[in-house]
């Protein structure tokens, strides 16, 4: 059994609505996304989740295209019209479960994982930023976007639907994978 078949069966029982494989050397990655972050985003600045704790888009990049392959995946959630960001984040949960469960999986499998999941890091009431170290750096992921990396074109590029009209939010992840030296 090759890795993919080892992964698409481990992962079978994960709530994912689709997922991908593609290489890293595909992703496309955009200082205007970048821009957004800065301009539109009230995260920017405020957890080691985000921007400018990640790096620079190139920083950003060089770490991605370290690795072998990336694993692409889509849940999706119901959320009320006009949810604030915390009813948003409350419910991003299940998404971020399966985030951490597929990291499991490829690490199982023998690989090691950058995991990239949804809008910004809420495991602590307060982040440490930027005082003190992340509290806990293999939980944290960083967003899809804090790499400069549009989710949307990026689901586009994979195939993966991810409008299904109002009050059904669309969540994205990319694990970046490698195997462990
Ligand atoms: S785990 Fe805690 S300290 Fe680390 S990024 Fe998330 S909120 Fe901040």
């Amino acid at each position: 059994m090759d890795i993919h078949q080892s992964i698409e069966e481990r992962v079978s029982s994960l709530p994912l609505l689709q997922y991908a494989f593609i290489r890293p050397g595909e992703l496309v990655f955009s200082e205007r996304v970048r821009y957004i972050c800065e301009h539109e985003c009230g995260r920017y600045g405020t957890s080691w989740a985000c921007p400018p704790a990640v790096g620079s888009v190139e920083e950003c990049k060089r770490r991605a295209l370290g690795y072998d392959e990336a694993f692409v995946f889509a849940t999706v959630s119901e959320v009320p019209a006009g949810a604030s960001f915390e009813e948003l984040l409350e419910k991003r949960k299940g998404h971020e479960e399966a985030a951490g469960k597929i990291k499991g999986i490829l690490e199982e499998l023998g690989m090691e994982t950058l995991m990239l999941s949804t809008e910004s890091c809420a495991i602590c009431e307060s982040c440490a930023y930027p005082g003190a170290p992340c509290r806990h750096p293999d939980r944290m992921f960083p967003c899809v976007e804090s790499f400069g990396i549009l989710a949307t074109a990026l689901a586009e590029r994979c195939g993966i639907e991810f409008m299904y009209g109002d009050g059904v939010v669309t969540w994205f992840g990319l694990a970046l994978f490698r195997k462990k030296q």
